[in-house]
């Protein structure tokens, strides 16, 4: 870790060492990073990357937290997060924008929106970055940031070159990417979108908004909807039919508002919210014989 630091700063790349990673989840939930890292430009993502696969240094790109779930005892390697740069948005042609990964989704729906650019409309109000919404093909209502991608360029970390995947290339399915094995870096995406009138797209997306606060228990820390879809059912129901509503194991609680949201009702650790996802899957598998698998990522330790 030493050797880590000692390249940041010769490089002169912003890092903090010991960083509480409740700090940098939606959940709220984690525990110290040995170091995170937040590098400003590509050179100095790679440089940081390249020391790290050097030196076995083990890391983690992280984008909002949204969908990850840290341990309470943290992370021991390095964390690395593309929000000190990574966030320009910006209109490429009539009908194309390209966003750096680190920007916000719900920017780029509202840059889209602002000009007069439908086709990001389901997504707005879910609280990740664009890479992360790429690497896990986000998407509500419907819609998934898949059908936008034009190409998304990446660092291969191995070989440190920049490569861009046509959409084709991506892989992508529900919930999945080609880039969740893990040899890339999301750098930036460009989305290809219909012209259309700003306040029918506001209209839209308005109407979305108001359906997850409708719906989703947006008042407590969570990663989301805690499982994926499985075929021929809704997860959140199948919880609900277990009677499970209100269900805790110490501070993680199935929500009251939305069965499929795990929340964090003030203190809960990893290990509760661990527990209380295999609770669920033990009991929805014992009364409907469906397997429900975890849609959130949880990071350990080691
Ligand atoms: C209230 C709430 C509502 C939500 N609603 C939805 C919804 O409607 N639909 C939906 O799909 N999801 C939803 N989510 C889950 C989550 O917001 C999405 O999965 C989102 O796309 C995750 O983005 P992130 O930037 O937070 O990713 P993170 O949680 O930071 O990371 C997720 C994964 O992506 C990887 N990653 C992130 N950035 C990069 C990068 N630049 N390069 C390579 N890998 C990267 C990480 O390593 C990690 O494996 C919701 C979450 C919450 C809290």
């Amino acid at each position: 870790m030493r050797s880590l630091i000692e390249l940041c700063n010769s490089i002169a790349c912003k890092y903090k060492e010991n960083e509480p990673l409740c700090r940098h989840t939606t959940f709220k939930i984690g525990g110290n990073a040995d170091i995170l890292i937040l590098p400003e430009n590509i050179n100095e993502l790679y440089k940081v990357t390249k020391h790290c696969l050097d030196n076995n240094i083990r890391f983690f790109i992280l984008g909002n937290g949204s969908n990850t779930v840290f341990d309470d005892k943290g992370y021991r390697g390095a964390v690395i997060s593309l929000s000190g740069g990574f966030k320009d948005i910006s209109l490429i042609s009539e009908n194309k924008m390209k966003c750096g990964s680190a920007a916000m989704l719900v920017n780029a729906c509202t840059f889209a929106r602002d000009n007069d650019l439908s086709g990001l409309e389901e997504l707005y109000g879910i609280p990740g970055t664009v890479g992360g919404a790429v690497y896990m093909n986000a998407g509500a209502y419907g819609g998934e940031i898949a059908s936008s991608i034009e190409c998304v360029e990446v660092l291969e970390m191995n070989s440190g070159e920049i490569k861009k995947f046509q959409r084709e290339e991506c892989d992508f399915g529900y919930r999945k990417s080609i880039f969740m094995n893990d040899r890339y870096i999301i750098l930036s995406a460009v989305l290809k979108l219909n012209i259309s009138k700003k306040a029918v797209i506001s209209e839209k997306m308005n109407g979305y908004m108001a359906r997850r606060r409708e719906k989703q228990p947006l008042e407590f820390p969570s990663a989301g909807s805690v499982f994926k879809r499985p075929e021929g059912y809704f997860a959140g129901a199948l919880i609900e039919q277990c009677g499970l509503k209100g269900y805790n194991i110490g501070g993680a609680m199935v929500s009251e508002k939305h069965a499929g949201f795990i929340v964090n009702t003030g203190n809960a650790s990893c290990d509760d919210v661990i527990k209380l996802v295999n609770y669920i899957k033990k009991e929805v598998k014992c009364k409907f014989g469906v397997e429900l698998e975890c849609e959130i990522k949880p990071i350990p330790e080691k």
